[in-house]
Parts: C-alpha cells; structure tokens; sequence
C-alpha cells in the first residue's frame, strides 16, 4: 500500500491524466484537445461550449473490440446521442443500444442499420413498441411480465421478434444509489431470486411470435471492477442451465451491460477494460464448461466509459463572489447543461484554461448561472486564486450524461457539440436558440 500524497499545486496545474489522449499544455496557460486551443474554440464557438474528441471515442471504441473478441460491443446512446458520434461508433464497427422510439428514430435516420440495435425500457410507450417492430429493431430486452404479450401482439404472423429477458442477479455494485440495478430493491428488470425472471422465460417461450435468444443483466454504473460482473455472470449462467433443465432450450446469447466506471478526477479509478474483458471471458468459459452448456454470445453495453472522457466542457466565467470563508465562481452554465452533481453529487477537476497565472491556488466552488442554490458543477476544488469574470473553465470528463440529460432551464439554451481532430474543430451539434425554445410554444 502506498499512501496518497495530496499533489502540489504546480503538479495539479499540469495534471491532464483524466483527459482526453490528445489534451496538452498550449500557450499562455491554455490546453489544446484534438490539436484546438480552448481558448480558440471559446472565441469561435461562445460558450457554453462542448468539445468532443473525435480519436479519443473511437480508440476507446478500438479498446473495448480487442479486450472482447467475439462479442457485441453496443453503445449506449443515452450517454449521448449525435449524427458523427453514430457515425463514429458504426464506424468502428459497434451496435447501439437505446432505450426510447426517440433514441431509434434518431440512430436510423443517421443511419443506423436497426438490426444491429437493441431496444431496453423498464416501462416502454406504445409507441416505443410501434417504432421497433416498423424499424425492425434487432433485440428487444424484456423487463417486465406486462410487455410479453404487449410485444407478442402486432409481431406480424408468420414472424419473430427477437426478445432478451432483463434479469436482476442480485448484485449490488455502482458508484451512487440512483445508479445501482442489480438488485431487487429498484425497478429495473425480473428478479432471479424470486422466480420473475424463470417466469418470464416460461411465457416468453409459449409465445409463437417471440424468439427468446438469451437474457441481459446491467447491474449499475461506475463500478471500478471486474468482481461484480463475475458474480453476476455466475448466476445468469445458472439461470441458463435451469432453462436448458426445465424447458430444454439453451438460449444463445448473454448480454452483461455496461456501467465500466471512468475517473473524473485525477487519481480516481477507472474499470480496466482489458482485465474486465479477460475476466469475463474466462469466467463465462468456465461457468459455461461447469454446466455443460455452450459458451453463449456475449454482447457488452459501454456507455459513460466510450464517449465521457473524450469530451470537455468549457465556460466563461461570469462572477467570483467570496462570502466568509468561501470563494463561489460562477459560470455561463450550469444544471442545464450538467445536472449529474445536482443528482448524484458527481465531482469533478475543474481547471482554469487560457490565461497563464502564478497565483497559489485556493479553494473555490464552481457554480452555475441557474436559480438553484444546488446549481453546483464543482464543490471545494483548487482554482488560482486570481480567478476572474473573463476567464474560462474547462471541465474535462463531460461526454456522457452531460448533454444527454440537459434541460431548458431558465430558457438559458443547450450549449453546442464541436468535434475536434487533427487540429480541426467543427460543430456537431448548434446552440440552442431562444427562437428553439420559444418554437414549441403555440400561444395563447
Ligand atoms: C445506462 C445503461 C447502460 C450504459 O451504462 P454506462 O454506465 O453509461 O456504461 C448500458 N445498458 C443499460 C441497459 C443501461 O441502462
């Protein structure tokens, strides 16, 4: 065991190990990601702005299909969703996985090809299940009893829909309450311990329209080790082998999910995802060996770990307010833009980009714009002590959950998507308008 020493200030200034591969010092205290100073883009783009590094999604896409061979690789578009960054993971030759009519018609009219997406849903609209079947979505996941007929019924005669059931293993792992699905105590998925999940399989296997292919289990989010996959890789395994004993079919597919955690600030851990996918397969080998059964297809859901730490947010800052013994900054953005620390108290390594400064560091928080007093990005963390209205603040670890969750709150406008590689930046994604926001409104 070694301890941790608290890294000097200097250190912490030039500390860029939860960025983006491509992130380095540029002149005059800024840092360019994709080979574009924050401060250029800042000047080109306004902020709010996101910034996501295109190399950096698609060697993290690369990383995930060497450590699983064999194995679908699906992204989890709720993370966040864009026309390039679809581009980018079909590209590398991964499948989606959604979990809304609205993320489907998205994903296939950017192109898509729907059979290489997977339709998830605790409680799905009738018009979540129109849009899979006129799409022809290629796995439905099945997390309740009440949707087995519900799917089965406008499944046109002579067809198959393919179905997975969500089981719960009764695994608790995540990095916050809100996140953890592994147990019986939430809503998501048929429990295994009480019978739900073979009961389900028992219905879904008398239904001529559905073709069950195997069973799905996520267990949570920012877990940081193998061990809680394994465990609950042990008892979907077993799960299978009581089909096989029972009903005599052995289903082909296992599908594990994903919430492989990233670290948001230095020193934190991330889930490995070689070692995972090492892991995972020599046990699914050797749990599938112990009970006779055949090494199912696996299929992994990587959401946060594939697009979080390839994007940057960066805002200007608007006010610095010291009231007794705390220093507030406040930027141009805030929980609409970034609601995760409001909801599950996510921290991050906010860092001054674009001016070059001696001044020691001291401790500030980074507030938001929004008339929330918990419109927090980033409690009690070190800024110089110079901080001031004019100055920008990047936010490194911003892909995921981010943009995805953003609000119109305070009718403040979701902020832009740039890409950038190679030296380039170039908008994904413009900012929303007061003329957007004022559109859906019909009037008196
Ligand atoms: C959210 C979710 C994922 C992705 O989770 P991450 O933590 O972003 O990896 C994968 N599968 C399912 C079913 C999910 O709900």
């Amino acid at each position: 065991m070694t301890t941790a020493v608290p890294p000097s200030p200097a250190a912490a200034r030039t500390d860029l190990s939860v960025w983006p591969a491509s992130a380095r010092p540029a002149p005059d205290g800024d840092v360019a990601v994709g080979g574009v100073p924050l401060a250029e883009a800042a000047e080109r783009f306004g902020t709010p702005l996101y910034l996501l590094d295109e190399y950096e999604v698609r060697e993290r896409c690369r990383t995930y299909l060497r450590s699983f061979p064999d194995t679908d690789v699906l992204y989890a578009a709720k993370a966040f969703l864009c026309h390039a960054l679809l581009h980018w993971v079909r590209e590398e030759g991964l499948g989606l996985d959604v979990c809304s009519a609205g993320e489907l018609e998205y994903a296939v009219a950017a192109g898509f090809p729907s059979d290489r997406i997977v339709l998830h849903g605790n409680a799905k609209s009738p018009q979540d299940l129109e849009a899979a079947l006129r799409l022809g979505v290629g796995r439905v996941v099945i997390d309740s009893a009440w949707e087995i007929a519900r799917i089965a019924a406008p499944v046109p005669a002579g067809t198959r829909q393919k179905v997975l059931v969500r089981v719960v293993p009764g695994v608790s792992a995540g990095g916050h309450v809100a996140i953890r699905t592994g147990t019986d105590d939430q809503k998501f998925g048929l429990s295994v311990a009480d019978g739900g999940a073979e009961h389900a399989v028992a219905r879904i296997l008398d239904q001529p329209r559905l073709e069950l292919v195997g069973l799905h289990c996520h267990i949570g989010s920012q877990i940081t080790e193998p061990g809680p996959y394994v465990t609950a890789l042990r008892t979907v395994v077993a799960l299978l082998a009581r089909i096989r004993d029972r009903h005599g079919t052995v289903l082909p597919e296992l599908d594990l999910g994903g919430g492989h955690a990233v670290a948001h600030r230095p020193g934190e851990t991330a889930l490995d995802i070689p070692a995972l996918g090492a892991r995972v397969r020599r046990e699914l080998a050797a749990s599938c060996a112990g009970a006779g059964l055949p090494v199912p297809r696996l299929a992994v859901e990587p959401g946060r770990a594939l697009v979080g730490p390839a994007g940057v947010a960066l805002y200007r800052v608007l006010a610095v307010k010291r009231t007794g013994a705390r220093a507030f900054v406040a930027v141009d953005g805030g929980m609409s833009d970034n609601p995760r620390p409001a909801l599950y108290g996510a921290r991050y390594a906010p860092r001054l980009v674009g001016r070059r400064t001696t001044a020691a560091p001291r401790t500030a928080t980074v507030v938001g714009r929004h008339c929330e007093a918990g419109d927090v990005l980033a409690a009690d963390v070190a800024l110089p002590g110079d901080v001031r209205p004019g100055d920008l603040i990047a936010v490194p670890v911003a892909g995921a959950y981010h943009l995805s969750m953003a609000s119109s709150y305070n009718a403040v406008g979701r902020p832009p998507v740039v890409a950038v590689a190679d030296g380039r930046a170039r908008l994904l994604v413009r900012r929303e308008s007061l003329a957007d926001i004022r559109s859906r409104d019909v009037g008196l």
